[in-house]
């Protein structure tokens, strides 16, 4: 059946990257608009394989252009129902990156997509022959899909109107998991999708925590799993809780070790530094540690600025991505703003520090009243020095970490510290060894006077100590 189609479909071109110089056409991203959404209808409401274009066909496009797009999937089945949409919805990427010479990015109303000049070469010249494959592999991956119909828009002013639909959807499915907590359930959902580009990554979704990629909820989760268990939601039996202030449970680190094929064994669900949970790739946002004011920033796709460590987002995420345990960076979905646990095992928001005041606008709702104006955004610092100034001023809560740990830094250590020559602890006294340090994170570390500096000695506490290689020579 796949020989009609002018591409090849197969999972191997999942991760193909359309560079600019390589690219016919860019549709949505970060310069335009757009949105995928798939619906659940009734079976007698569609007309099987049926696909409908408004707007321009990749044929009328020019090479290097950028046009918008919406991709609306109805779909409809005897086990179809509501909460399966976002989970077809989420298969979309998937599904759109096995076609050669296509490539498909994030979710939801942030779709990016690019076509390869190969691939027009070849004959992708409209989007009913890349509606059509992906309606196939739908009805083919997914045997609870009967019939689905499909429209493809890509006339702006058409966009425009629909997309506040689309957005009204998503709301909707966000809002669900609002009264139901962690605590309530016996399951939780897992997710592999994206091991195909981060082998290791173990994506739990719970109540209190969206996906990363933030397009599946627990409903979503449970739906899938529901109607097929060997796909790649399944459920996660909670087992014991071992701690509830990190949300770590003995089913998810069962999980977390078979997943990740025994890289990790342990995940908290609700903790940034200690065992977090992995970060593929496909986050809507990246939490990242500042060590100057023992506060955590996050940064959004949406955001092209400069946070004030001095780094954009896709270098962040470019550390933060694969499927590691990255301590000091986190990837989260949006919604996880809005959940009563978020982060909570290193202060909450309490802890956060900076924003986009893009990102910072949308989640305000869930920002607590008294932190509301303590919170920095890329008009208010531009870099740590004011950041640092700035939190100062508004009383920021971080502030009062600041001065406890100075205040209990113990006489003993004190007094052996301050013998040191360079001592910085003296120099900077803004700085400090947070309370909860990071695995693997020094932010701040005493200035190691040269050896025979007399009788000297430095203590660290709750450091890691890592050495890969020594090596001795004789001094001459
Ligand atoms: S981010 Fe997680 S939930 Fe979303 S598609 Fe990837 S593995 Fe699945």
């Amino acid at each position: 059946m796949a020989d009609e189609f002018p591409f090849e479909i197969s999972p191997m071109f999942e991760g193909e990257r359309i560079r600019k110089d390589n690219m016919h056409v860019e549709l949505a991203g970060p310069k335009s608009i757009g949105f995928e959404l798939v619906r659940a209808a009734d079976m007698n409401d569609l007309e099987d394989d049926k696909f409908t274009l408004i707007g321009p066909d990749i044929a009328d496009m020019a090479e290097g252009s950028r046009y918008p797009i919406a991709m609306i999937y109805k779909i409809a089945g005897e086990l179809v129902e509501t909460d399966l949409e976002s989970i077809v919805e989420r298969r979309n990427h998937e599904f759109q990156n096995y076609i050669q010479g296509l490539m498909h990015l994030n979710q939801r109303d942030d779709v990016w997509l690019r076509v390869s000049k190969e691939a027009v070469k070849k004959g992708l010249t409209s989007f009913e022959q890349i509606a059509k494959a992906i309606m196939m592999l739908f009805k083919n991956e997914l045997p609870f899909i009967e019939k689905v119909e499909t429209v493809y828009i890509t006339d702006q002013a058409e966009i425009e109107k629909e997309i506040e639909n689309a957005r009204a959807v998503y709301q909707a499915r966000d809002d669900r998991t609002k009264g139901l907590h962690d605590e309530d359930v016996d399951t939780f959902y897992g997710c592999t999708l994206c091991q195909s580009f981060a082998p290791t990554n173990v994506c739990v979704i719970t109540p209190d925590r969206i996906s990363l990629c933030g397009a599946i909820n627990w409903f979503d989760g449970r739906a899938a799993a529901k109607v097929d268990p060997e796909g790649p939601q399944f459920a996660i039996e909670k087992g014991e809780l071992v701690d509830a202030a990190s949300g770590e449970y003995s089913g998810v680190n069962e999980h977390a070790k078979r997943l990740s094929n025994g890289e990790y064994d342990r995940l908290k669900l609700h903790s940034f530094f200690e065992y977090p949970h992995t970060s593929c790739g496909c986050f809507e946002v990246v939490g990242f540690y500042v060590p100057e004011v023992d506060g955590i920033g996050w940064v959004d796709r949406d955001f092209a600025g400069t946070a004030p460590n001095g780094l954009q987002f896709s270098t962040m995420a470019g550390q933060t991505g694969g499927g590691k345990q990255v301590v000091g960076f986190l990837g989260i979905g949006v919604n996880y703003f809005r959940s009563p646990k978020f982060i909570s095992a290193d202060g909450g928001w309490d802890r956060v520090v900076w924003m986009p005041s893009m990102l910072k606008q949308k989640v305000l709702d869930s920002i607590p009243a008294e932190l509301k104006d303590k919170i920095a955004t890329d008009e208010d610092v531009k870099d740590v020095e004011s950041l640092k100034n700035f939190l100062k001023e508004k009383d920021h809560p971080v502030v009062k970490r600041w001065v406890v740990e100075e205040e209990e830094a113990p006489e003993e250590e004190e007094a052996e510290v301050s013998q040191a020559p360079q001592a910085q602890y003296q120099q900077q006294p803004m700085q400090y060894v947070p309370q909860q340090m990071p695995a693997g994170f020094m932010p701040s570390m005493p200035m190691m006077g040269g050896s025979g500096s007399g009788g000297v000695k430095i203590v660290l506490k709750n450091a890691k100590v890592t050495v890969d290689k020594i090596i001795i020579k004789k001094i001459e």
